[in-house]
């Protein structure tokens, strides 16, 4: 199905249920334009199911011949989790980009689902000499299917389903990182058994998103990074952390919708920012993007008309890091950035002053 006709499906109904409706007439609105009332109404519908999601992949498996599917485990529901994995050259620095721990942050998928399609094309497939990619969309399907053990009958969003951050279990996946593997949900368990134990990974992009009210100087963000940040941590893997923000930084700074913050997070290895890095000496950058798919915190959930620069944020990130990688400028890029990068702080919503 395309965009714009899940979009076209919308129900007038659904939008006068979150007092949205006054928002409808306003032209889709870019990122800095106030809280997500100008944004449209939250609708799940137009995004991949956890089955289409497996479809596409399959599809492009069949299609690229540089691809391959594999399964890293279950889901507690029985789900299989997928990575696409490109793997030219063992010798090659590899990244690994993970998209839903959190299973209502999907925007992320939708982007890391085009860039696959990109790295079957003769523009992207170059990269694929020089550098190894891994790619595990929806981590989390129980929760992005919303088929949990915990009712969701709060949650806001309107469509098919509701998407939740946590797993059946009502589990928090970015929290499990510092467990033994035995002790893990079954999500996080294969990813750190079938691939941070199994791949040589240099890189890691982990991508979220975050409430719609975050800010610096006065401006919404639409997205902030963060690189790991517990003591633990290798000064060398620190520093290529850095770099790799610096490539991602530089990349959506020029783009006329790019505005990225400094993410003000924990230090914990429960975190998994900070666990891939301590406890496999991989590189790793957060990234949260702005706003959720659907939440029961209003301020938290995003309505539809921001999908499109979010998911063209989603994949100018994974673009500009796979080519830093593969061309060896990542190794040269420039890490003061950081310094003066503000960290962003939340903008009061109307329900809260
Ligand atoms: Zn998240």
């Amino acid at each position: 199905m395309t965009l714009k006709k899940k979009v076209l499906s919308v129900s007038l109904s659904s939008m006068m249920a979150f007092g949205a409706v006054t928002a409808v007439a306003l032209p889709a609105a870019a990122v800095g334009n106030g809280p997500n009332t100008g944004h449209g109404s939250i609708q799940t519908s137009i995004l991949h199911t956890y089955e289409s999601l497996v479809d596409y992949l399959k599809t492009q498996d069949a299609k690229q011949e540089t691809m391959e599917l594999e399964v890293i485990g279950q889901t507690v529901k029985g789900r299989d989790i997928y990575m696409a994995k490109y793997i030219s050259n063992p010798e090659n620095p590899t990244i690994l980009f993970l998209t839903q721990q959190h299973g209502n942050e999907q925007l992320t998928t939708e982007g890391a689902m085009e860039f696959i399609k990109h790295l079957g094309t003769g523009k992207t497939s170059r990269v694929l000499q020089n550098v190894n990619i891994l790619v595990i969309p929806m981590l989390n399907a129980d929760g992005a299917m919303g088929d949990v053990d915990f009712s969701l009958e709060d949650y806001l969003a309107d469509g098919d389903r509701h998407l939740t951050r946590y797993n059946a279990n009502k589990i928090d996946l970015n929290r499990e990182h510092d467990k033994a593997t035995s002790e893990m949900e079954p999500e996080a368990r294969a990813l750190h058994e079938n691939v941070f134990a199994k791949y040589d990974i240099d890189y890691m992009i982990d991508l979220h998103h975050q409430g719609t009210l975050s800010e610096t100087e006065g401006e919404l963000v639409s997205g902030s990074i963060l690189y790991p940040t517990n003591e633990a941590v290798k000064p060398e893997v620190l520093e290529k952390s850095k770099k790799l923000g610096s490539v991602v930084y530089n990349a959506l700074e020029e783009k006329g919708w790019g505005h990225i913050g400094k993410y003000v997070g924990g230090n914990g290895t429960n975190i998994g920012r900070n666990g891939a890095a301590v406890r496999y000496d991989i590189s790793t950058l957060l990234f949260e993007m702005r706003g959720m798919s659907d939440h029961y915190y209003e301020p938290y959930a995003l309505g539809q008309k921001s999908n499109g620069y979010l998911i063209k944020q989603t994949i100018t990130t994974l673009d500009a890091t796979v080519k830093a990688i593969a061309d060896g400028s990542i190794e040269t890029a420039d890490t003061n950035f950081w310094d003066t990068l503000p960290e962003q702080t939340t903008r009061q919503s109307e329900e809260d002053e």
